[in-house]
């Protein structure tokens, strides 16, 4: 599908999902993500890989297999289903899941570390880079303004695997609806999560190919 005709779909979801807003106070799944909020399960359904099938030279060291930070960086071959957008020598980047808002990004090291001062410079480096470039390439293809970048360290601080390090990346549009959470405790997801991985790996191929 054209850039011009996914950036159509996406404005038109969005849409959709406010005007759905102005009805309900209620959290507005898209109905075609349930089967990825569904699908998070480890027993390697809904298109997920099976732990136990992924190859133990394949896992980092130190890995481990409940999580999903680990096994994305493992399964090599399921970056779609996974949502994994990159894999570096030390980092990851992949798709959330479970959003906050569309095209909303995670960017976590190759280890299975729950500290900053676990982590080596080069890899506090690649980190940076990594969230550097895909900024950028969500800028190109999403049209965002802006980015909320954070990162919750530890489980009071609210992270949902303190265990394994990992950025927020969240761009943001002129009058985008984040403000909903927290004023109407309302969600709004207005992309399919699959369409997402595909417009951000092209702006990835296409950034790539101009370097060359
Ligand atoms: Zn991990």
């Amino acid at each position: 599908m054209a850039s011009n005709d996914k950036r159509c779909e996406f404005l038109h979801e969005k849409a959709y999902a406010i005007s759905l807003m102005a009805t309900t106070n209620n959290t507005l799944w898209a109905p075609w993500r349930l089967a990825y909020v569904k699908g998070d399960a480890q027993d390697g359904s809904e298109g997920q890989p099976d732990p136990t099938s992924i190859a133990p030279e394949a896992w980092p060291l130190g890995a481990d297999p409940g999580c999903f930070l680990c096994r994305a960086m493992a399964a090599v071959g399921h970056e779609r289903a996974l949502g994994v957008l990159e894999r570096t020598a030390l980092s990851l980047v992949i798709i959330n899941r479970f959003p906050y808002a569309s095209g909303h990004l995670l960017v976590a090291p190759l280890d299975h570390r729950a500290t900053l001062e676990d982590l080596r410079d080069e890899q506090l480096l690649d980190l940076q880079r990594c969230l550097t470039k895909w900024c950028g390439l969500a800028r190109q293809s999403l049209q965002c303004q802006g980015f909320n970048i954070g990162l919750n360290l530890g489980k009071v601080a609210g992270a949902g695997v303190p265990g394994h390090l990992h950025w927020h990346l969240l761009p943001r549009w002129d009058g985008d609806v984040n403000f909903m959470p927290a004023v109407a405790g309302t969600q709004v997801i207005p992309q399919a999560l699959s369409s997402l991985w595909e417009q951000l790996r092209e702006a990835r191929d296409r950034e790539e190919v101009a370097d060359a």
